[in-house]
């Protein structure tokens, strides 16, 4: 079949290729350790499942309104005002299926053809991707180790311009771990206010912050009426599969987005959302105890990482994302991913599939259980120390 030439600008995310990979090796005896893929390893709590299995049984079976049950809404509304300390009404909130579209949808409402979009590069490689797709210009700012993999200000100074329709920001960061400092993010604001350059700010990581207290670009001066705020149930309940995700931006840009729902997926699952609600008002135990269980696993994945021939890696502050450099090995992100996955039988991702600037890391994904972390350690060292000899 013929497809329409824009289909060769809409690129892909590779945990979802390498978990096929992994998969088919599975199906041929192997035992593989699956680092690749961002997902916790928790189940969604069970006070969660409970209310869908209410909502459910009551018939939230049936389509709902575009932009989201309005009781959701408002208990998003809550809860963003509580947790970044900024004013929302319910009709500044878009619930989505998963916070993917609120992302897509947002580009493909604010940037055309010729428009300029920046974005953290190594980054979540659907900004790149959608960005291509509508026929903007992807402008990629560096985030380099050494400055703990922060936005690089030079650059990002130099890099907007009048054609700027959006900048694109993720703390914590997906795939490095990075979280933006206070003066990164003070710099951004300003230019962004200055310039009247909406701000996307994906704080899906938001809980996963292991040190220091985490900020919002949208309570920044100038910024309310400029950012889209993107979040949502995956990550922080251990919801992925659930689908359930929103934005948070002006009134006038909700109607486009909601519009841009209604040509695509109609509503999300009144059920799913039911629950949403059950998650954010019910007890948050289950999300304190994961996130402190990640931090210990962190610790010693790190620790362990930094052990292996080749390897060096900087203590990530949020997410649940290790990114290691791996130019001590001399060979290429992509080369050391293979061999990892076909002679250690432990899926990761090669930095490359996030960006030109995370080529020399590799992506780990630490939401795993202990004694398989352990084990992926032991399995890898030969490998590395095959490619260092
Ligand atoms: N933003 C970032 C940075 C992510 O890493 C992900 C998922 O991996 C998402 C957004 C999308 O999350 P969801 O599963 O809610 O669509």
């Amino acid at each position: 079949m013929n497809v329409a030439p824009r289909m060769a600008r809409l690129g892909t995310e590779s945990a979802f290729e390498v978990l096929a990979r992994a998969r088919a090796l599975e199906r041929q005896g192997h035992e593989i350790i699956h680092l690749e893929i961002g997902e916790p390893d928790f189940d969604t709590p069970a006070h969660i499942k409970d209310a869908a299995k209410r909502a459910l049984d009551a018939g939230a079976t049936h389509y709902g309104p575009s932009a989201g049950l309005p009781e959701l809404r408002e208990a998003i509304a809550r809860h963003i005002s509580g947790t970044r300390a900024i004013p929302v009404s319910p009709d500044e909130v878009v619930v989505t299926p998963g916070a993917k579209p609120i992302m897509f949808f947002t580009i493909m409402a604010l940037a055309g053809h010729g428009d300029e979009v920046i974005y953290p590069n190594p980054g979540f490689p659907i900004y790149e991707s959608v960005i291509n797709f509508v026929g903007a210009v992807p402008v990629p700012i560096p985030l380099r180790e050494e400055n703990g993999f922060g936005f690089d200000l030079g650059v990002f100074e130099r890099s907007v311009s009048p054609r700027t329709k959006l900048i694109v920001i993720n703390s914590p960061e997906n795939p490095t771990g990075g979280v933006l400092e206070h003066a990164q993010l003070e710099r951004i604001a300003a230019i962004a206010a200055e310039r009247r350059i909406p701000v996307l700010t994906d704080e899906i990581y938001r809980d996963f912050l292991y040190e220091g207290a985490f900020e919002s670009i949208t309570a920044m001066p100038g910024l309310r009426d400029l950012t889209i705020l993107l979040d949502g149930f995956s990550k922080s309940f251990a919801m992925t599969g659930w689908r359930l995700g929103y934005g948070v931006m002006p009134r006038d840009l909700a109607e486009h987005v909601t519009r841009l729902i209604v040509n695509s997926n109609s509503c999300t699952a009144s059920f799913v959302q039911l629950a949403g609600i059950a998650a954010l008002e019910g007890d948050q135990t289950p999300v304190t105890r994961m996130v402190a269980e990640f931090k210990r696993r962190r610790d010693v994945f790190v620790d362990g990482l930094n052990q292996l021939p080749g390897v060096k890696c900087v203590k990530p502050r949020g997410a649940f994302y290790a990114f290691p450099n791996i130019t001590g090995t001399g060979r290429s992100s992509s080369e050391v991913a293979d061999r990892l996955m076909n002679e250690a039988g432990v899926a990761a991702l090669s930095g490359a599939a996030f960006g030109a600037h995370g080529e020399g890391y590799l992506r780990f994904s630490y939401a795993n259980s202990e004694a398989n972390l352990a084990k992926a350690l032991t399995r890898m060292r030969p490998v590395f120390e095959s490619l260092t000899r």
